[in-house]
C-alpha cells in the first residue's frame, strides 16, 4: 500500500512538473514572439525560478497524489464522473466555488506572509523575481509551496466537483499563474479596464503586487482586495 501511495505521489509530482514545463515554457515563447526582449539579462534570475517551480511542483505532487490514489482505491473525495450526478446548472457553480474558495485561501495565506517574519522565512522567494516572469508561475519556497498544495485537495472532500469541472478548474489555475507573471497582458483592453477588469485579476493587477508589495493579494478576483482596502487598480509594465 505505502509503495503504490509513493508511486501515485511521485506520478502526481511528474504531471505538475510537466504541466509548469510545459505552460511556463509556452508563455515565456509567446512572450519571446510579441516582445522579444522583455526578458533579456534575466537568466540567472530565470534559472532560479525554474527551480524553486520544479521543487514547488514535487511538493504539489504529494498531496494530489495521496488523495488521486484515495480516490481510485477507496472512493475517497466528492468527485463524481457520471455528469448526470447532479444537475447541470451545478456544474458552472462548482467551478465558480473552487475558484473562489481557493482565492479566498490565497487571499488570506498570501496577505498572512507578507507579515516580516514570514515574508523572510518563506515569501521572500516569490517577490525575489523582479520583475517576475512566465517561469515565476511556481516559483515559491517549500512553505508557501505547501500552502498552496493542500488546497485543491483539500476542497475535493467539501464540494462535489465533476471531474472535467475540476480539469477546467486546474487549466485555469495554470494558465493563471503563468499569465500573471509573464510581464504584458495578454487579456484585450476592454476586459482588463472594463466592468469585469473591475472584480477580476489579470497581469495588470498582479504586477502592482510586485512592484508594491503591500496591495492587490488576490488570486483570481478581486473582492476580498476591494473589500479589505488592499485593492490599488491595476499596474504598469515598466520594461514594455
Ligand atoms: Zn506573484
Ligand atoms: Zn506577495
Amino acid at each position: 500500500m505505502a509503495v503504490s501511495i509513493l508511486l501515485s505521489a511521485l506520478a502526481m509530482s511528474a504531471i505538475v512538473a510537466l504541466r509548469y514545463v510545459l505552460a511556463s515554457g509556452g508563455f515565456a515563447l509567446a512572450t519571446r514572439l510579441r516582445h522579444r526582449n522583455l526578458y533579456t539579462g534575466l537568466d540567472p534570475q530565470i534559472r532560479r525560478e525554474i527551480g524553486w517551480s520544479l521543487l514547488s511542483a514535487l511538493i504539489y505532487g504529494i498531496p494530489a497524489g495521496v488523495v488521486a490514489w484515495g480516490w481510485q482505491q477507496h472512493g475517497w473525495t466528492r468527485i463524481y464522473t457520471d455528469i448526470g450526478d447532479y444537475p447541470l446548472w451545478y456544474v458552472p457553480v462548482s467551478i465558480l466555488a473552487y475558484l473562489f474558495a481557493h482565492d479566498s485561501w490565497f487571499y488570506w495565506t498570501h496577505r498572512w506572509m507578507h507579515r516580516p517574519a514570514l515574508f523572510r522565512a518563506a515569501h521572500a522567494v516569490h517577490h525575489a523575481s523582479r520583475p517576475p516572469t512566465a517561469w515565476a508561475a511556481m516559483s515559491f519556497h517549500p512553505w508557501e509551496a505547501l500552502t498552496g498544495a493542500i488546497v485543491i485537495p483539500a476542497l475535493v472532500f467539501l464540494i462535489p466537483v465533476h471531474v472535467a469541472a475540476l480539469g477546467l478548474v486546474l487549466t485555469i489555475m495554470t494558465v493563471m499563474g503563468v499569465s500573471n507573471h509573464m510581464g504584458w497582458e495578454m487579456f484585450p483592453r476592454w476586459l482588463v479596464r472594463g466592468p469585469a477588469g473591475a472584480w477580476l485579476i489579470t497581469a495588470t493587477h498582479h504586477q502592482r503586487h510586485h512592484d508594491q508589495y503591500n496591495c492587490n493579494y488576490g488570486l483570481y478576483f478581486r473582492f476580498w482586495d476591494r473589500l479589505c482596502g488592499t485593492d490599488k487598480g491595476l499596474g504598469q509594465f515598466k520594461r514594455l
